[in-house]
């Protein structure tokens, strides 16, 4: 019987199934350890992460052939900071993230941590450095503990609680019929969309990595939820590098540096006080869009498409 509920068996069962699955690519992210480690170089060696520094060196990357979606990107994300990524739709900010856990390798330029070029190095130990949250949680039929638990299947169940803590879901998990052990419905539907952001944070947290990929939620939530989830971002991103797609004017301002892409390229980068220096930059451009958006009774969306 005890077998039957070790979460370790129950999570490589499902890891084995979901590897079988078509699984789209934003979902890919928060499963990050669930991609086969294919493509190691032989003579690859383990990351080691000293701060956590990312540093983006004259990228280019295609899709297809003849159409560019990186375009000589260039920028460090400096160790312990948090730098916002933003630009409208399209601008390829999900493709520049997803070269980091390499679900795709650059068509020329180079990724690295801490001045380590990603490709030399083995897939497992970069992605145990890493931590994503998406903009939609993915949440599987197993209960909230194994949920949390799946950021770090050997975390002990004081740790899966601490980090559920942290991310201001312990009280609505003790809350539920049968606390941690309560199962959860298809992706989470027995959960509201602020609690589901918070067991997938408190995923994150467990991992306890020193790099955080963000894709920072547009939809709404009432006020009582956004301000848990906020909080609960807030502690996870504390301490660690950030690179976070950033829709929230709250996320952008607070960011050590913001990056602003259109079409491939970096146009604009600095603080949000350099950035609204200048009237005429896409960034004061889009934060108009925000403002205008926001009378309108919007949700703010810094991705809404540049005039
Ligand atoms: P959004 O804010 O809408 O998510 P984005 O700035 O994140 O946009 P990307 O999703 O990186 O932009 O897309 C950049 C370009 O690459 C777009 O033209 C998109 O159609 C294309 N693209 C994205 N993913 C793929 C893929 N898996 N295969 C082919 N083309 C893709």
């Amino acid at each position: 019987l005890l077998l039957a509920y070790d979460p370790a068996r129950r999570l490589a069962r499902l890891q084995i199934s979901l590897e079988r699955a078509a699984v789209n690519a934003r979902m890919i992210y928060e499963i990050l350890d669930m991609v086969p480690a294919q493509g190691d170089r032989a003579d690859a060696r383990p990351l080691e992460v000293k701060g956590g520094e990312i540093e983006f060196r004259d990228v280019r990357f295609t899709y297809h052939e003849g159409e560019v979606v990186l375009d000589g990107v260039s920028f460090v994300a400096e160790a312990g900071k948090t730098t916002a990524i933003v630009g409208p739709s399209g601008a390829g900010k999900s493709t520049l993230i997803s070269l980091v856990p390499r679900f795709y390798d650059p068509s020329s330029g180079t990724v690295l941590i801490d001045g380590t070029d990603i490709a030399d190095v083995t897939k497992q130990s970069l992605r145990s450095a890493l931590a994503y949250v998406s903009q939609q949680p993915w949440l599987f039929e197993g209960s909230i503990a194994d949920n949390i638990r799946y950021g770090r299947p050997d975390a002990t169940d004081a740790e899966v609680q601490e980090a559920a803590r942290m991310a201001q879901a312990h009280d609505f998990i003790l809350a539920q019929p049968r606390g941690y052990d309560t199962p959860l419905g298809e992706n989470g539907a027995n959960l509201s969309g602020g609690q589901r952001q918070r067991v997938s944070i408190a995923r994150a947290l467990v991992r306890n990595a020193p790099i955080l990929l963000l894709d920072e939620a547009t939809s709404s939530l009432d006020n009582e939820s956004e301000a848990a989830v906020q909080k609960a971002l807030d502690t996870a991103m504390t301490g660690r590098t950030v690179l976070v797609i950033a829709h929230r004017l709250s996320t952008i301002a607070k960011a050590d540096r913001i990056i602003v892409m259109q079409d491939g390229r970096i146009v604009e980068s600095g603080t949000h006080g350099e950035l609204t220096k200048s009237d005429d930059g896409l960034y004061a451009r889009l934060q108009r869009l925000n403002k205008e958006a926001d009378s309108a009774g919007d949700p703010p969306d810094t991705s809404a498409p540049a005039a």
